[in-house]
């Protein structure tokens, strides 16, 4: 069964397609992975299930529903970026019930709901503390908690630890896969990391030029791969 559907997708910039006729489809809890070198659609593939960007032609469906014409705000989908964009004015506590403010939710029962996330991103302690204060590890996991703190159907995270080094991005990634498994939440992660992608998903679309070179596990992706551009990507990161 699946929960968000995508079909036939088309996106042109000024004559020039970037996203042809794209088909997905992913399951309730499932983590999945859009794969593939700078340029090939991954953002924009992202920001469209967002509803940030309008496609030319297709349908995104979510959990039953069909979004395609549904406003950002109204589509239950919660999205981390690269950078983090906390407010830097505010501080950990205030970033993450930033994302609450608009649902009219009663004072205690979003105390409550920020402790639960907080705690989840392990950042017990760093409520009062600036974003400044923060390493980008830290950062990047109150970007996270203030997502998550909205309870969205769909998690879309594009990039959002690229910016971070090696050692805290291995520490992210795990700490992201365990997160996204006890909540159950249906997640897809844009990245052009092929390790990074073995390491978190259940399930890969490989993108090249706007178009799915192949899909699969991460385990039949690595032995089988389907192309001489799916063998090279896989095979050549370092
Ligand atoms: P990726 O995230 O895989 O690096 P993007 O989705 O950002 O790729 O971009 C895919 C292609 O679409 C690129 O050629 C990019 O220049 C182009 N593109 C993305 N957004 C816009 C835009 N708003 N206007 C014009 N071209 C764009
Ligand atoms: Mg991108």
């Amino acid at each position: 069964m699946s929960f968000l559907t995508i079909e036939k997708i088309k996106k042109s910039f000024n004559n020039e397609t970037v996203l042809h006729h794209l088909n997905l489809s992913i399951k309730e809890g499932e983590f999945v992975t859009l794969l593939g070198p700078s340029g090939c659609g991954k953002s924009t593939l992202l920001r469209t299930i967002a509803g940030l960007i309008h496609p030319d032609e297709g349908t995104i469906h979510i959990d039953g529903k069909n979004v395609t014409e549904v406003k950002p705000k109204d589509r239950q989908v919660g999205m981390v970026f690269q950078s983090y964009a906390l407010f830097p004015n505010m501080t950990v506590q205030e970033n993450i019930e930033f994302g609450l403010k608009m649902k009219k939710l009663d004072k205690e029962i979003i105390k409550q709901n920020v402790a639960r996330v907080i705690e989840l991103v392990e950042l017990t302690g760093k409520e009062r503390s600036y974003p400044r204060e923060l390493s980008g590890g830290q950062q990047q996991r109150v970007a996270l908690a203030r997502s998550l703190v909205t309870q969205p159907k769909v998690l879309l995270l594009d990039e959002p630890l690229s910016a971070l080094d090696a050692q805290i991005r291995k520490n992210l990634q795990k700490q992201l896969r365990s997160i996204q498994q006890e909540l159950n939440m249906t997640t897809i992660l844009v990245t052009h990391d092929q390790e990074e992608a073995m390491a978190v998903s259940d399930y890969i679309y490989i993108m090249n030029k706007g178009h799915i070179a192949q899909s699969g596990s991460p385990h039949e992706i690595y032995t089988r791969p389907a192309s001489e551009f799916v063998a090279r990507f896989i095979g050549n990161y370092n």
